[in-house]
This record gives structure tokens, sequence and C-alpha cells, in this order.
């Protein structure tokens, strides 16, 4: 804490990581002998830059850009960029420090990462978004490449910032390199699923979580914060497993609607009309609009915080509780804070942790990566297919993990133990660098 004063965000998720190791290392005293712990904690690289840019007014912006290259031990860095008002060093490392477990779960072969802007996308212009992205990759070009730095997209980063960026960026390299960065549109290099991916992955791992404890999706009434990327693909597949979503939210407020969410309206209005949740009750006046509140309030058997970090704190993780939930599963990166992490634990509540439950979003990313080296493009069901058997994978790793360290049910340790294991026995394997 002394070294990365206010940096309240890293400083959490490193201790939620360092609790769940504890017995590892004691069983492994050669990863404390190697300074595997100094090192894994500390960036290899951290970049910051001005973002000049200039408004429809005229006016002259400069936002500040990040990109932290945490970990390249078994694999490039990889790793979504956020815009958003609230980013600062702080939540940029946060990011990249989880991101090193979760893409070692992925099994697949690429280091942590992590990027974005405290650049507000809100009330832009598509202009305006294409100028500042334009800037923010005339800085970043040099420190990124498909085998070194491949980025995506994360809180206000979609379809449209990746075409800008990836855009500027052929234009200033001379080169087609499609695997730079992934999200990328249909029609150059990008790869079916994509879109759907981090969503469908919480529901595959939410599934086999609640298999495994003999339950299922189906007939349960769940509630979801957000109404972005995450939470608009987990919506859809839980439905699709037969369960009942009947609440979601963006940063202003919640919907209810006790008959089930209609996906095709929360569609329209945030993907196509790129406009607020309220507007809900608009197209389905029996439907209910709570201003200022956490979906949180409504009664639920399954909660899925797909929105942002520290969503759920312990007095809501408490209410939670009081009202039956059996599961919650992390959409969004942190989204509950460590002490309603602890909670839910104690109550028995299974919790499906975000580094494992949401890592289906950066696995199909790597997917899209092996068809832009080969060339090549999967079919939907192909790329649908390698998801669901990846996050099964995912699961089996932590129930696994969990199990021989004695933590049975604890998927949290679980996920951590079994991604840390393999990052550091690279670490271990290449020397100290
Ligand atoms: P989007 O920008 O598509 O959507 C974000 C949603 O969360 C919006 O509904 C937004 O509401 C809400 N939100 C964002 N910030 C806040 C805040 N400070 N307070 C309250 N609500 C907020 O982002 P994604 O769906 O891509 O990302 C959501 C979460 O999932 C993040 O934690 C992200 O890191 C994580 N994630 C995303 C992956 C991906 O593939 N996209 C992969 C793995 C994790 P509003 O519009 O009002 O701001």
């Amino acid at each position: 804490k002394k070294r990365n004063p206010g940096e309240s965000e890293f400083h959490q998720a490193v201790e939620e990581v360092l609790k769940s190791i504890e017995p590892v290392l004691e069983k492994h005293p050669e990863f404390i002998e190697n300074g595997i712990l100094e090192r894994i904690v500390e960036p290899e690289r951290q970049i910051m830059f001005r973002v000049p840019w200039v408004d429809d007014n005229g006016n002259i912006h400069v936002n500040r850009g990040f990109r932290v290259q945490f970990n390249s031990a078994i694999g490039p860095y990889k790793g979504g960029l956020r815009f958003h008002p609230s980013v600062y060093l702080g939540i940029i490392k946060f990011l990249g420090f989880e991101q090193i477990f979760k893409n070692s779960l992925t099994g697949l072969p690429i280091g942590g990462g992590k990027g974005g802007s405290d650049f507000d996308p809100k009330g832009k212009s598509d202009a305006e978004i294409m100028r500042f992205c334009q800037s923010f990759m005339t800085e970043l070009y040099r420190h990124i490449g498909p085998d070194v730095d491949v980025p995506a997209g994360d809180i206000g980063v979609g379809a449209r910032e990746i075409g800008y960026l990836f855009g500027q960026y052929r234009r200033l390299r001379n080169a087609y390199e499609a695997g730079v960065l992934t999200g990328k549109g249909l029609t150059y290099g990008g790869s079916l699923v994509r879109k759907e991916a981090t969503g469908f992955g919480l529901i595959y791992f939410v599934r086999e979580m609640l298999a495994a404890n003999n339950e299922s999706l189906k007939d349960k009434t769940i509630v979801i914060s957000g109404s972005g990327n995450v939470a608009t693909y987990a919506c859809q597949k839980a439905q699709e497993y037969g369960a009942k979503v009947v609440a979601m939210s963006d940063s202003k407020g919640y919907i209810y609607d006790k008959d089930g969410i209609k996906l095709d309206t929360i569609k329209q209005i945030k993907e196509v009309e790129r406009k607020r949740i309220s507007e809900y009750v608009k197209y389905h006046p029996e439907a209910e609009y709570y201003e200022g509140k956490k979906v949180w309030d409504v009664k639920c058997d399954i909660a899925l915080p797909c929105a942002t970090q520290n969503d759920i704190d312990v007095d809501y993780a408490q209410k939670l509780i009081d009202n039956g939930v059996i599961a919650v599963g992390e959409g969004a990166n942190m989204p509950c804070t460590n002490e309603a992490l602890d909670l839910f634990l104690e109550n028995n509540i299974l919790v499906a942790p975000a580094k494992a439950a949401n890592a289906g979003g950066v696995a199909t990313s790597a997917l899209e990566m092996a068809q832009n080296s080969m060339r090549l493009s999967w079919t939907f069901e192909e790329v649908n297919k390698k998801l669901d058997d990846i996050m099964v994978n995912i699961f089996k790793m932590s129930d696994k993990a969990a199990k021989e360290y004695g933590m049975e049910g604890n998927y949290i340790a679980g996920a951590n133990i079994a991604g840390f294991l393999k990052v550091a026995n690279a670490m271990m394997a290449q020397g100290t660098v």
C-alpha cells in the first residue's frame, strides 16, 4: 500500500488473491524463495500518456491514456480498454492484475494487461469518438502488436470504438495486422460469438456450478445489474435456459418487469439508440422504473452483477441473502467487495468468481486471434462450442483446486489458485525476469 498509495481497487484485488493462495505458498515455499509474489504484483511496464482531441465546436480537450502491461509469462499481454470518467491508474492496475489469472484459467497462451482512459464517451458525437480514438491510438500503437500486446473492449469500448482504433493502427503501421485488437467487426477480422461471449460464458459457468450443487437455471428468478455488453448477453442465455430475468439497470436506476425482461427492447434502447434504460417503460408501461436505486433491492434466486466494480457491498449482500438468493455470478470485474464475498461464503451462497466466470470474453478474443493467424473464420456453432468447452473446463479447474486445498465449494479460492499456479510455474521456469 505504501508503494502504490491511493490505488484502493488495486489493493483490494491483490488482497483477495493473496489470501486465497496462502495454502499454496505453504505447500510451495519455492514461490516465495524465488520472489514470485513481489514480481507478480509489480507490472512489467506501465504506460501513461496525453490524449489531446478537438470536439465538434473546436474546443481542445486533454484526457489521460493508460496501458498497464502486467505479466507476459504465458503469452502476449491481453486485456481490454476502458473509457469511463472514473478511470485512473488504480482501476487499470486492478483490472490488469486480475487479467493475469483470468487469462491463465482460459488455458490459452495469453498474458495479462489492461488499459483505457478517463474519457467519457457519453453524449459525444460519432465524429468526436472517432477523433478521440485516433488520438489515443496515435500514442498506443508503438506499444502494442499481435505478438506484443492485444487490447480489446471493456466499459465504454465496443465495436464502434474498436473499429476506429483499428483503422488508425493500420494506417500508422502501414500493415494489416488483424490480430492486434479483438472485438473487431465481422467484415474485418472479427470473430462470431465475441460480442456474446462474456455473457454467454458467464451463464455456462453458472450452469456448471449449479449442476455440481444439484441445481439448475430452469425457472429461477434472476436479477442483473448493468445493461451493457455483458448484461445483455447474460440475459439472453439465461432466458434460453428457462430462467426469468426480472430486473436490469444502468448507472441511473433499474427497471423491474415481473413478467420477464423483453430483451429485444433492451437491445433497441442500448445498442441502437444508445439511450438510458428508463426508456424501457415507454415500450412496456406495465414495467416499473426505479430512479437512483440498485437492482439488489429485488428478490431473486440468482444475482448477476454485470456493471462495474464494488456494486455489491456487505449491506446489499445481506439483503440478497435475506431475500433467499442461492447463487451469485460475477459478470463484471470485482463487482462484490471482499466483505460481501466473505458474507456469501459464510452463508453457503454459491459464488461464481469474476476471474473464472467472465473469462469467456477474453477466451473468445484469443480464438479471434487464432482465426486471424490462420486467416480463416469459424462458424458461430464452432466458436460457441469451443467457448462452452472452455467454460466447463474453467469450472472443473476451479472446483478441483478448491478441493485439493481443502476449500470445497469455494470457487473464488479455487479459481485464484488454479490461475496463479500456471503463471507462477512459468515465471519460475523463465528465471528472474
Ligand atoms: P458496457 O460499457 O457495455 O456496459 C456497462 C454497464 O454497466 C452499463 O449498463 C453501465 O451503465 C453500467 N456501469 C458502468 N459503470 C458504472 C458505474 N460506475 N456505476 C453504475 N453502473 C455502471 O461494459 P461491459 O458490459 O463490457 O462491461 C461490464 C463489466 O464486465 C465490467 O466490469 C467489465 O470490466 C466486465 N467485463 C467485460 C468483458 C467484455 O467482454 N466486455 C469481459 C470481462 C469482463 P451506464 O450506461 O449508465 O454507464
